[in-house]
């Protein structure tokens, strides 16, 4: 008898024509994150099988990859000889505590001598035999087991771990997600990541005004993150001179506005430069003057690239209960300012009139200060495992 994970995938029955492509991203996802285990991994159109050398870790892992309905530890068997089964079942029972079980029995091998719930049957009539104070509960068992016949082999589990659903990452191709320190951008990482997206990051940073801790918290939760993402490559602005020219230039009811039509144009260039087809952000409707729909409109309107808001319509706790759920909310509380922060107006514009922002920034030469500002981009890569994988080129 073997151990062996179960994994069922997630969602992609709804994916009929690319079913193969949707599975073949998860096996490599899986083979990448669990690289630096000895891993044996099959797979079929409905299932994947794992063995692997460390059970524990190799769950541990599975929980934050993306494109799994659930996954349960099992025992395979080289054979379907009932009486064999019957053993193996018993002796995996003993070690378990409960009070109430259940059978289920599947049979993909349709010529097996019994039937499903013969088999059931059988084995449930056995535990109660060989297992003091085991009663059969139909509706709510502390153990559901789960045995299938399959031509020359037999699976025996219980206890299925919930996946965390949504599309193996790479499925949907690359976005560009704006991350700043907060509590809601990462949030917005998670969300789109799990919907299939690879994630690159960018993140402006405007030195001396924020300082070393402030990127230091962001990379932080890059790291955090890169876990679900599987990598993440961060693309760091500097954006101090354009700060600065804003700052000095424009009537400071619009500096929010202004700074955030700059990031916009950049966060385009960037995700363009880098086959990012969208860019993802973490704007909540309503919750600063920047985020009302006037606002987001007019910021909004300096690119043509769709822009995805994952929290656009959660409420704060709702986000905050997500970013304590993906270990993010911990490092979103430090205190360091991110650069929006710093250049905060006393009376931000809540209704910003369109052809005012466009005259206000042309006062600057915003067109060069952007050009500096990607040429002087710098990047840095947050890989998951130490052993080099060319995981990268997948897309
Ligand atoms: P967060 O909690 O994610 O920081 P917020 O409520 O503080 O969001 P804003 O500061 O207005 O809201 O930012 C809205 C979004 O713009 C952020 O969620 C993030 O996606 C992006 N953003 C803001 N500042 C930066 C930055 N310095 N670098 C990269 N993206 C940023
Ligand atoms: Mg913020």
């Amino acid at each position: 008898m073997k151990k062996i994970i179960i994994i069922k995938y997630a969602e992609l029955s709804t994916k009929k024509d690319n079913i193969n492509f949707f599975i073949k991203t998860l096996k490599k996802n899986i083979e990448y994150a669990l690289i630096n285990l000895n891993i044996n991994l099959n797979f079929d159109k409905g299932r994947m099988f794992i063995e692997t050398d460390d059970y524990e870790l190799t769950i541990k892992k599975l929980k934050k990859i993306f494109g799994i309905q659930k996954f349960v530890m099992g025992y395979k068997l080289d054979n379907n000889k009932f009486e064999n089964i019957e053993h193996e079942a018993i002796s995996i029972l003993k070690s378990q505590k409960f009070s109430t079980f259940k059978v289920e029995t599947k049979r993909s091998f349709k010529d097996y001598p019994l039937n499903s719930m013969e088999i059931s049957k059988k084995i449930g009539a056995s535990v109660l035999k060989n297992l003091d104070n085991k009663k059969v509960d139909v509706k709510n068992p502390d153990i559901l087991l789960k045995i299938e016949i399959r031509k020359d082999e037999s699976l025996i589990y219980f206890n299925e771990i919930e996946g965390l659903k949504g599309y193996p990452v790479s499925t949907l191709g690359k976005g560009l997600l704006m991350l700043s320190g907060g509590i809601d951008s990462p949030v917005a990482f998670y969300l789109a990541c799990k919907r299939g997206i690879k994630i690159e990051a960018i993140y402006f940073e405007s030195p001396p005004h924020t300082s070393i801790e402030a990127r230091n918290k962001v990379l932080k939760l890059a790291e955090i993150l890169a876990e679900y993402n599987l990598d993440v490559k961060i693309h760091i602005i500097n954006f101090t001179k354009i700060q600065e020219e804003i700052y000095k230039n424009i009537n400071h009811d619009y500096l929010i506005t202004i700074m955030r039509r700059m990031m916009y144009r950049i966060s385009e260039k960037i995700a363009i430069k880098n086959n990012c087809k969208v860019i993802i952000n973490g704007e909540s409707v309503g919750q600063v003057a920047s985020q009302t729909l006037t606002s987001m409109s007019v910021i909004n309107e300096v690119v043509k690239m769709p822009v995805i808001r994952p929290v656009s319509c959660l409420d704060k706790n709702d986000i905050i209960n997500i970013s304590k759920k993906i270990e993010t909310y911990e490092t979103s509380i430090l205190p360091y300012e991110d650069c929006c922060t710093i250049f905060v107006p006393n009376h931000p514009v809540i209704n910003p009139d369109l052809n005012l922002a466009k005259n206000y920034e042309n006062l600057i030469d915003f067109e060069n200060l952007i050009k500096e500002a990607i040429k002087n981009e710098e990047i840095i890569k947050l890989k998951i495992n130490d052993k080099n994988s060319n995981y990268e080129d997948i897309l």
